[in-house]
């Protein structure tokens, strides 16, 4: 059995990590460097905010790779580099986890390595100029260095195409056939994503596809989710449904983006998203550490 089944079989509510680029600007990530740099540059600041989310009790972890499709890195001449960036984001996180394990004595089976894969940042055609081909190499490309840097699964997050989606999962199986999915999307514009996709469309869409685990991720904080949540419940019950969702609504304050929902609000909100149906609940742009484990703790 894979890392995957095991986690899943074996508790009824797991908690994902919280926030990785909100943290690293916080540990000093300059302005204009594009956090996946920081898997080779920076491994030990990227490794420390991952241990934190551990001990605050993640058993499913992203890697710092977010940013790693050609489409992103191109835009920091570092397309070259894709393989090298990806491979360190997965190949640190192992060594993390497994340093953790040692320490605390856990259930090696126990934590799950998810492959981090945003979108491209660029349109598919006919609305935009990236080709749908185009798009399932590019993913392709960016999955095969993940799991060869020791990714359990592929976490495809932040989409608002619904086609831009199908090209990741597609790319994924071409990179490896049999490898889980968790697939996410933003529902940020009036209970939608940017692009219109309804969560129950999305819900069946993704099951179609045979997509491991699927729900909602960033946005405008957890109650926007939680409707999100209990409309993909509605539509396909029994999915393994995922909510991770910003620390509120983010606001702008004198330039920068801030994040006020406190751990224990949204600890609270984990509550709900549990009990509307999530099974896996962690947290998106401006959650740290003391979220997740407030969460953890409240849906225990
Ligand atoms: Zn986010």
């Amino acid at each position: 059995m894979n890392q995957w089944s095991k986690l899943i079989k074996g508790s009824a509510t797991v908690i994902a990590d919280g926030a990785m680029g909100t943290m690293l600007q916080q540990a000093g990530l300059p302005a204009g460097t594009v956090p996946i740099l920081w898997n080779v540059e920076q491994p030990l600041r990227v490794r420390a905010i991952q241990r934190a989310y551990l001990e605050a009790g993640a058993r499913i972890m992203l890697t710092n790779t977010f940013n790693g499709s050609r489409y992103c890195l191109v835009k920091y001449r570092l397309q070259s580099r894709l393989d090298d960036l990806n491979r360190a984001g997965a190949a640190i996180l192992k060594e993390e986890i497994q340093t953790f394990i040692d320490e605390s004595k856990t259930d090696p089976g126990a934590i799950v390595i998810a492959g981090d894969i945003g979108p491209t940042g660029e349109i598919l055609a006919p609305l935009g100029t990236l080709s749908y081909e185009d798009a399932v190499r590019a993913f392709a490309e960016q999955a095969r260095a993940l799991i060869s840097g020791g990714a359990d699964v592929i976490w495809i997050e932040t989409m608002a195409d619904l086609e831009e989606m199908r090209a990741a999962v597609e790319g994924t199986r071409q990179a490896a056939m049999d490898i889980p999915i968790i697939a996410t999307m933003t529902f940020d514009t009036r209970g939608r994503t940017m692009m219109g996709v309804k969560p129950e469309n999305a819900a069946q869409t993704l099951t179609g596809w045979g997509v491991a685990a699927f729900g909602g991720n960033c946005g405008n904080g957890p109650d926007e989710l939680l409707a999100v949540i209990k409309k993909m419940q509605a539509a396909h019950p029994g999915g393994v449904l995922v909510a991770k969702s910003n620390a509120g609504m983010p606001e702008i304050v004198s330039g920068a983006t801030v994040y006020r929902a406190t751990p224990e609000m949204m600890a609270g909100s984990a509550v709900q998203l549990r009990d509307a149906g999530a099974r896996i609940i962690g947290g998106c742009c401006g959650t740290t550490p003391a979220h997740i484990a407030a969460m953890a703790k409240a849906v225990k």
